[in-house]
């Protein structure tokens, strides 16, 4: 596994929409195990392929209840709303109120390559939706209201 370097605001990448994965070889599984390296040393609760340079539709998120890898993901069902403080690695310093679903249904594929479904509540549901945006080009600062500058910029 490696550490990957995480892109910021202001490079292109974070705003281009990312690719589906049609096959999963040891190419995405490499990615996955870097980016799980890569968050976890950043201490960040989810990581897009796109802050790591590469336009694939792959994200994880651990909010404190275990790894969660979801590959060419799709929110099948939303319902509800709730206003959740969000940062990003690809932001630093910066920090907002985003409106997201209160409870969201993704489905997506594991990296065996079968398809599951995953309900997420709360800040779940809030990781899931701010990372299936980077693989749209989005950032959370394009939704947000209230941002906060902090730290030495
Ligand atoms: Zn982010």
């Amino acid at each position: 596994m490696a550490i990957r370097n995480i892109r910021v605001n202001g490079d292109e990448i974070l705003r281009k929409i990312s690719k589906r994965v049609d096959v999963i070889d040891s190419r995405i599984i490499t990615l996955l195990d870097d980016m799980e390296e890569t968050m976890r040393n950043a201490e960040g609760v989810g990581l897009a392929a796109p802050q790591v340079g590469v336009l694939r539709r792959v994200v994880m998120v651990d909010v404190g209840e275990g790894l969660i890898e979801l590959i060419n993901p799709v929110i099948v069902y939303e319902s509800g709303e709730q206003f959740r403080k969000e940062g990003c690695l690809s932001v630093p310093g910066k920090f907002g109120i985003v409106k997201r679903p209160e409870e969201i249904i993704v489905r997506a594929l594991n990296r065996n390559g079968e398809t599951f479904e995953i309900k997420g509540n709360e800040l779940l549901s809030t990781a899931i939706c701010h990372e299936i945006d980077h693989l749209n080009g989005i950032l959370f600062i394009d939704k947000a209201s209230d941002i906060e500058i902090k730290g030495n910029e």
